[in-house]
């Protein structure tokens, strides 16, 4: 009960910070203290640190102490790990780089001595910048026995320039005075109006003295530097001056100041710089310079020679250090950027952090390229520049990389969609001006999915590497052709004075297309359609332009492929339609305006009824019944077909329970349903509503469900099967290879297309076709149903033949549910010639 509490409160706390401020560290410290319970125990790791950290998991490390009594980093967040340069499986303390292991060591020691989290301050040099951080150890108490820590690492807002660090490390003066004046507007004295803590030490005075006091009061006895005459020449000048100061400080010791004053408004800001102290910068300095992970430099402000050098900048330009020192500056960089670069160091004032890039040259000629660092430096008396540099080479081609990827498309190297787009986008503005115009073509290849499914997708793959190269070398130097996605491409053809050159074009490159490709060996054709738009007068808008191509695209497919067409306003209309169709579809379901009608499968055999197969059929308000032809390729395009399609099922199981026990009920399936592995679920569910005996249950596929993510299909179709629900192939003979789908999945049923049948009389091959799969049926003794039979003929061929089953206008159309009780209890003997006559007249009467 009481962690309850308290983690509420806990949550509350943490609640109230806002998201900004919600940083680990904050986040953890609340947790932390309201965990903990009693003064010197430590609160449970399980309370602090587990639950919703997870966003927070990146900045920290858990440490768990081991029986040795070494510590070992038991988890290691990322950027907790690029800071330590630890592995992301940690490890023991003993295998890390000596001072983050001496920091963590530190932070928790502490912690542990004041049973308090506690802080140390670390720092990295990153990209050129100077980075502090504050390093949290969290002591808890663990489950298993000894402390655990959670280490948080907390960077401080504030970055420095590398060089700037190294000055800012040295302790100056900052003085900030105002002028006091004569009568005559003269400067005669000046006051003390703020100064930092470094003043009052090079002063040796204490700050009560200073505050407010006048540098005439303070005794310094500067007389002799004249330094009262030179601040008010600055303040005189409004210029920034520097001079030299010497005085006897308080204790017996000479003082000397660099200062340099510089006027701000009322005031005159003042540096004081302890020229002893330099002494001890440079000894700084040199341990920065020398173990600087950046290559640096330090160069003469005249002559620009190489005074010294660090192991960083050997190693990156691949000079040796006396080479370096027998060098200018300006020799690394190219040959003519030199007189830039001179004049560039010759203008420096303020240190120039560049976030320009420069490219520098390499001891063997090679280039790269960095943001350099540069600032003037009083070293040792002389004036020089210090350069450094990070190397953004690396960076920069990866960049380039990711620029050429997000415009390009990775298979063909040609542009992408994206880049299209802007292409498009200025192709239509410099029409503009120039009152020209644009045309826009939308390609795709004809039987491209066929090649993709025969032959694999990596024939595919270079098959579209191949139609680009065609397409590019049949094109002009000023068209623009991208691929957009898949087989899609189009092409922007820019100063077009006449419609006619588009069609030439157009024409050109459909039969480019059309001639066979050599693939891996394959002969592979394919073709391309067109569809083309023109501006201004499609439309002036990229996506405009582009949706009428796409429409005349969509139109010269329907039209038989491998042509091209222009857009037309009528096109617009006709999508408008569709629109209208899908909102309609969308509503239909729950509206209920979906029904069933059943047809009957005759066995050939026995005469009588086996299965009924439902059709859908969609009663539309405005439009009456619509043929399911018009309606489920829309429902699958927009994925409707799921929904429709388990209440198909469903709905036809349900009514199946009416009919006599042996007669079956068959259901069409579409491809689309099989998407993500749901169709067995929905089949179990109209079972188990239903409560219909699996065996019952036909359903029928195409082989378009073989085509795609064959392998989960089959999958599924086999755990339907295992159901005890029988799987036949429907439309056989339409597709790309039907035979070839025989052998993939062991259907129980052959239903020959009605084309075959229709056909039968004039085309000796429908006859061949029939024969081959009635032959197989038999040898894999698997039942074939001939569909649309609709003369006796038809019945006698397919008869003798020796079709299994039949189904046609010939013995019914299509029923409701409640007309199907009439047709169960006919008979239809079929045993010879004569008598296929007579279901016919039955059914007539
Ligand atoms: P299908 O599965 O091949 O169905 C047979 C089609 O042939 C039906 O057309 C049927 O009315 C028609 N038919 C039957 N006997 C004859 C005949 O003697 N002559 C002629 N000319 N036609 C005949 P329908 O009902 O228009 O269905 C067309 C297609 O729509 C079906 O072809 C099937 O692929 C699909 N379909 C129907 N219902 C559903 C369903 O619930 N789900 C799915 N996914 N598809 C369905
Ligand atoms: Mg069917
Ligand atoms: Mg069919």
């Amino acid at each position: 009960m009481k962690h309850d509490t308290s983690d509420h409160l806990s949550e509350a706390l943490a609640q109230t910070l806002s998201p900004a401020s919600r940083r680990a560290i904050d986040y953890l410290l609340l947790r932390w203290r309201s965990e903990r319970t009693k003064a010197d125990a430590l609160p449970p790791y399980e309370n602090v640190a587990l639950g919703n950290l997870g966003h927070f998991a990146d900045s920290m490390a858990l440490v768990v102490q081991t029986s040795a009594g070494e510590y070992n980093l038991a988890r290691v967040g990322s950027a907790f790990g690029d800071w330590g340069e630890i592995s992301r499986d940690g490890g023991s303390f003993s295998c890390l780089r000596p001072d983050r292991a001496h920091s963590m060591r530190d932070a928790i020691r502490y912690s542990l001595q004041s049973k308090e989290p506690a802080r140390v301050t670390t720092h990295q040099v990153a990209h050129g910048q100077f980075e502090t951080y504050d390093l949290w150890a969290l002591p808890l108490s663990s489950l298993w026995g000894p402390e655990v820590f959670v280490l948080v690492l907390d960077r401080r807002e504030t970055q420095h320039d590398v060089v700037d660090t190294m000055f800012g490390a040295t302790n100056e003066g900052m003085i900030a005075l105002t002028a006091i004046m004569d009568a005559d507007n003269e400067v005669v004295d000046f006051q003390f109006i703020a100064f930092n803590e470094g003043a009052t030490r090079l002063l040796n005075r204490p700050a009560k003295e200073l505050q407010w006091s006048r540098l005439s009061e303070l005794s310094l006895e500067l007389e002799e530097s004249e330094a009262v005459a030179n601040l008010a020449r600055a303040t005189k000048l409004g210029e920034r001056i520097n001079f030299e100061v010497s005085y006897p400080g308080g204790d017996a010791e000479v003082r000397h100041f660099k200062v340099s004053a510089s006027p701000a408004g009322e005031l005159l800001t003042v540096t004081l710089t302890d020229i002893a102290d330099i002494k001890n910068r440079e000894r700084s300095f040199r341990i920065l310079f020398e173990g600087n992970p950046l290559p640096m430099w330090l160069v003469d402000s005249e002559s620009l020679r190489i005074l010294q050098v660090n192991e960083a900048a050997i190693r990156h330009y691949g000079y040796s250090a006396g080479q370096f020192l027998n060098m200018t500056a300006l020799e690394i960089v190219p040959r003519t950027r030199r007189d830039d670069f001179r004049t560039f160091l010759n203008d420096l004032e303020k240190p120039y952090q560049g976030r320009d890039v420069w490219t520098h040259v390499r001891s063997d000629g090679t280039m790269m390229e960095v943001y350099p660092y540069v600032r003037r430096m009083d070293v040792g008396g002389s004036q020089t520049f210090v350069i450094s540099v990070v190397d953004v080479t690396e960076r920069r081609k990866a960049e380039a990389r990711i620029e050429h990827m997000a415009h390009h498309d990775a298979l063909t190297g040609l542009p992408n969609r994206v880049l299209f787009r802007t292409r498009l986008n200025e192709a239509l503005d410099r029409a503009q001006m120039s009152q020209g115009m644009v045309v826009v073509f939308c390609l795709d290849l004809d039987h491209f999915k066929g090649v993709n499914d025969t032959l694999g997708h990596p024939v595919g793959d270079k098959l579209l590497q191949e139609v680009a190269r065609r397409f590019t070398s049949t094109l002009r130097r000023s068209d623009f052709v991208a691929r957009l996605g898949g087989d899609e491409f189009a092409i922007i053809l820019n100063d077009i004075e006449q419609v006619a050159e588009a069609s030439r074009l157009a024409s050109r490159l459909i039969d480019v297309i059309s001639l066979p490709f050599e693939i891996e060996g394959h002969q592979v054709v394919v073709g391309t359609s067109i569809g083309i738009a023109v501006a201004p007068h499609d439309g002036q808008e990229p996506d405009l332009l582009l949706k009428n191509a796409d429409m005349a695209l969509y139109r010269s497919k329907n039209d038989g492929r491998s042509t091209f067409r222009y857009f037309e306003t009528e096109m617009d209309t006709r999508l408008q339609a569709r629109r209208a169709m899908e909102l309609d579809l969308r509503r239909a379901l729950n509206a209920r305006e979906f029904t069933l009608h059943y047809q009957p499968l005759v066995s050939l055999e026995s005469g009588r009824i086996c299965a009924f197969e439902a059709l859908l059929r969609w009663n539309h308000p405005d439009r009456g019944l619509v043929p399911p032809d018009e309606f489920i390729p829309l429902a699958e395009e927009i994925g409707l077909i799921i929904d429709i399609g388990a209440w198909v099922l469903e709905q036809a199981c349900r009514e199946a329970t009416h009919w006599p026990e042996d007669v079956r009920v068959a259901i069409n399936l579409s491809p689309v349903q099989f998407r993500g592995n749901r169709i067995v679920q929905a089949v179990s569910n109209a079972l188990a509503v239903s409560g219909i005996e699996p065996e019952r249950v036909e359903l029928e596929i195409t082989e378009s469900v073989l085509l795609h993510d064959s392998e989960t299909n089959v999958r599924s179709l086999r755990a339907l099967k295992e159901l005890g629900i029988h799987i036949a192939m429907d439309d056989f003979g339409t597709g790309y290879s039907s035979l070839s789908y025989l052998q993939k999945f062991p259907f129980d049923k052959i239903k020959i297309d009605q084309y075959f049948v229709r056909t039968l009389a004039d085309r000796p091959e429908a006859s061949a076709i029939v024969r081959a799969v009635t032959g197989l049926g038999k040898s894999l003794q698997i039942a074939t149903t001939a569909e649309g039979v609709e003369t006796e003929e038809q019945l006698v061929h397919l008869q003798k033949e020796g079709c299994t089953q039949v189904q046609g206008y010939l013995f019914s159309r299509p029923l409701p549910a409640d007309q199907l009780a009439g047709l169960l209890d006919r008979s239809f003997s079929l045993t010879d010639e004569a008598e296929a006559l007579e279901p016919k007249r039955k059914l007539a009467g």
